[in-house]
């Protein structure tokens, strides 16, 4: 079964992604983070994000590789582990810039359907449910405020010692949405057959309960 969760920045689509993936006994695939991967290789050599040309090269080998350690999923780019700095100001700053580029998306996509063949998977991203997986049985779009996910963010950066004030979230998160909805590679959107569910005011057990009724549904 393919299970797909898209929606916008710091909707919960991660949170609720690994619970699910947990109970279900399927496999995770955070999308976000190879983006962010590529992000954090392109800024270490110093690309300019101009450069088409270089960062096409750079995405072309880089190995980034998934790996479970004590119920924790951690990043590896080359070899070296980067879960923590993928999620730095830097990178969420220039996250959406790189992740516009058709060089980029070309081959981060064909990765993770890559990744999907052959297992039962939930993805979450931008693009899941429109362009990675457009054949999947269960599409999931997580919306929810922008002050709410600003408010979700900021706690979760205090317990990492990720310094942003609220204000910076807001801002960022403003900023992330536009870019990454009205790009014109496969732009931030609800697949039409996507199910929206507004998560504002409901908890994290009130997410994954509606999303496990649908994949009950279908088996
Ligand atoms: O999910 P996360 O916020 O970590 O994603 C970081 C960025 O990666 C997004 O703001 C977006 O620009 C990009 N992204 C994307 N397509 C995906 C997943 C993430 O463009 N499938």
């Amino acid at each position: 079964m393919q299970v797909a969760i898209d929606g916008p920045a710091s909707s919960g689509k991660s949170t609720i992604s690994k619970l699910i993936a947990k109970e279900n006994h399927f496999v995770y695939l955070d999308t976000g983070a190879m983006y962010r991967v590529v992000t954090l290789a392109v800024l270490r050599n110093n690309i300019s994000l101009d450069d088409h040309e270089a960062i096409e090269k750079l995405v072309q080998t880089i190995e980034i590789v998934f790996s479970m350690q004590d119920g924790k999923q951690s990043v590896f780019m080359n070899g070296e582990d980067v879960t923590d700095e993928i999620r730095s100001v830097e990178v969420t700053r220039n996250v959406s810039a790189v992740s516009a580029l058709k060089e980029v998306r070309t081959r981060l996509v064909h990765l993770q359907q890559e990744i999907a063949e052959n297992h039962s998977i939930i993805m979450d991203g931008r693009d899941i449910g429109t362009v990675v997986l457009p054949q999947a049985e269960i599409k999931i779009f997580l919306v929810a405020s922008v002050e709410e996910r600003a408010r979700r963010r900021f706690i979760e950066n205090q317990e990492k010692g990720i310094e942003m004030s609220y204000e910076e979230l807001v801002e960022d998160i403003r900023r992330r949405d536009h870019i990454d909805s009205t790009r014109k590679e496969s732009p931030l959107r609800k697949a039409e057959d996507a199910i929206e569910v507004d998560t504002t005011k409901m908890t994290i057990e009130d997410v994954v309960k509606v999303v496990t009724a649908l994949i009950q549904k279908n088996q």
